[in-house]
């Protein structure tokens, strides 16, 4: 068999086809730097002068090749000389332009490999066309095999290239096939143009093989991506998992909980089972306020300081958190990053100095200061819908005679008993404070005068029925009374007004009841302020109620 007459065209032919091949899938790599991936101008001329290097390359070693001989007659070259030649320089090509098409290091090695690899297939391809007669057959489909491995390459390239930056592995495998679409279009338009049988059967044979050999390849890779991906997901759990702070992921989309550390389901009182069970919104205990975190989140893309109450679903063990909330990327869907600490504590301490910064020690009543700014509420709110309203100022009859005849002690009783008659006789809404001393005062809302005047008697009479025993002896108890009512929305103008009644009732004799109006006729509310107490006002929700089970409990 002569080398010259049976192979050399057959190889020169192959390599020739080859490089073209590569060339073109070179010019492809660079119109797809530029559409699809947006690349740089300067990648794809990169890529280009590559591939035109490649070509030229292939040209002169081919020339060469041919020259040789018929400038010297006597030159005998080593029979697989051209093949290598041809094999070496596609296989450089093919290195360099996988290589120059991926930028980032960690895939180099990679990259490198696979070209490794794919030149050990062609080698091994031409080597046997060349020492086996069987194989020496596919020698004219080489092309093919060639064409797919470049095509390979470029879409292989392009998978690495876009799984570092933002788009998924099956937007990067997508590409990988449609470039190889288009080998097999090539091979499909090929095939029909051939009459022969046996050729059909080995291009079909070579083009299942290349195919099954690509799908392993992009397999693997993506098995390996995913190994990574599952490896990083593990190792971040457990970082996750030593925090000392609780963590809770949930996805965007559905609510649904991906993740709880041990500190979240410790403070949440969630089982390990049980995290997956319920959605991120049914922890808390309000449902608006998981609304307000959303439409936050939306805003800020992160939230910090946000305070809320939360429970474990299924119990009561209600607990305030301070908590910060960030959407992230994780594993291709948007989630939220979720970390609190319980703030319980700190809101009992706040609630606790709010209330004693609010009410008397002695009677649990409010004291005057949040009777002062309780009323100014009130005033407002009966300013706005025209409502009635009136005060009235206690004053216990003799209350030094019962601490010198009884004692201080008996005299502190005596406050207190008071106090709970006042919450026992009065309405909810009626707004109830210890003024100083042995003074009380009381606001109704919605009240005008003749009622606040039934209201003060129910009181007066409830006083006097008291029955205080200090030390297994009675003491007799009576109270005094001045109201004044709305013509003003002047709080000290009312104190001062119910004060001057209160004067009078004592000046009158103790233990009774005097309106401001009746001594001031002149100045007195006109009958259309007057509402009875039976007709019943719909106010709105702003409405000043009386915190019965609060401070005056
Ligand atoms: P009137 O009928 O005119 O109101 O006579 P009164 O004795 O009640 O009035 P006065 O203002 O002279 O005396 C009030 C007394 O109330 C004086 C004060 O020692 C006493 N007092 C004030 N605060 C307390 C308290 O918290 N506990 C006790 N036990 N006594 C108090
Ligand atoms: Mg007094
Ligand atoms: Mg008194």
């Amino acid at each position: 068999m002569n080398f010259y007459t049976d192979y050399f065209p057959l190889i020169m032919n192959a390599v020739g086809l080859y490089g073209t091949e590569l060339a073109g899938a070179f010019l492809m790599a660079s119109l797809i730097n530029l559409i699809h991936v947006k690349g740089t101008q300067k990648e794809s001329f990169n890529y280009l002068s590559t591939g035109f290097y490649t070509l030229i390359l292939r040209d002169i070693l081919l020339v060469c090749c041919m020259f040789l001989p018929t400038l010297q007659p006597t030159l005998v070259l080593p029979d697989q000389l051209p093949l290598w030649i041809g094999i070496g320089c596609c296989s450089l090509a093919a290195a360099l332009f996988v290589v120059g098409a991926l930028k980032n290091l960690q895939l180099y090695f990679s990259a490198l490999s696979l070209t490794v690899l794919m030149t050990l297939i062609i080698g091994g391809i031409g080597a046997a066309s060349i020492l086996w007669q069987p194989v020496t057959a596919l020698a004219p489909y080489l092309q093919n095999i060639a064409l797919t491995a470049s095509f390979f390459t470029v879409g292989l390239s392009f998978y690495f290239r876009r799984n570092n930056g933002q788009t998924t592995n099956t937007e990067s495998m997508g590409t990988g096939f449609i470039v190889l679409g288009f080998c097999y279009l090539y091979l499909a338009a090929d095939l029909l143009a051939s009459p022969d049988i046996t050729i059909l059967l080995c291009y079909t044979i070579a083009l299942m093989l290349s195919l099954t050999a690509q799908i392993q390849f992009l397999n693997h890779y993506v098995l390996k991506l995913e190994t990574n991906l599952a490896q990083e997901k593990i190792n971040r759990e457990k970082i996750w998992d030593i925090s000392p702070f609780p963590i809770l992921i949930s996805r965007l989309r559905d609510d649904a909980i991906l993740y709880m550390n041990p500190a979240a389901r410790q403070t949440l009182f969630v089982k390990k089972g049980e995290v997956f069970a319920y959605p991120f919104a049914a922890y808390f205990a309000e449902p608006k306020k998981r609304t307000e975190l959303s439409a936050l989140i939306k805003q800020e893309k992160v939230v910090h300081s946000f305070e809320t109450e939360v429970h474990h679903p299924n119990l009561d063990n209600y607990l305030w958190v301070d908590l910060s909330t960030r959407a992230i990327d994780l594993d291709e869907e948007v989630a939220l990053y979720t970390t609190f600490k319980d703030i319980t504590e700190r809101k009992k301490m706040t609630q606790i100095l709010q209330e004693q910064a609010s009410t008397d020690p002695l009677t649990g009543l409010y004291n005057r200061r949040q009777f002062e700014i309780l009323v100014h509420q009130a005033l407002h709110t009966a300013e706005r819908y025209g409502t009635p309203y009136s005060m009235a100022m206690i004053d216990i009859d003799f209350f030094k005679k019962i601490n010198d005849t009884y004692g201080h002690d008996a005299g502190d009783a005596v406050l207190k008993k008071l106090a709970d008659t006042l919450k026992a006789t009065l309405r909810k809404s009626d707004i109830i404070a210890r003024f100083g001393g042995e003074e009380f005062v009381l606001f109704f809302s919605q009240t005008p005068p003749s009622n606040a005047r039934t209201a003060a008697e129910h009181v007066r009479h409830a006083v006097e029925n008291m029955n205080v025993v200090v030390d297994e002896q009675s003491i007799p108890v009576t109270v005094s009374l001045g109201i004044s009512s709305g013509r003003t929305a002047d709080l000290s103008a009312l104190i001062k007004q119910a004060d001057e009644a209160l004067y009078h009732s004592k000046q009158n004799g103790r233990n009774q009841v005097t309106l401001y109006d009746d001594l001031h006729p002149e100045t007195a509310s006109t009958p259309d302020n007057i509402i009875e107490l039976n007709d019943p006002i719909v106010m709105e929700p702003d409405t000043v109620a009386q915190p019965d089970n609060g401070a005056n409990v």
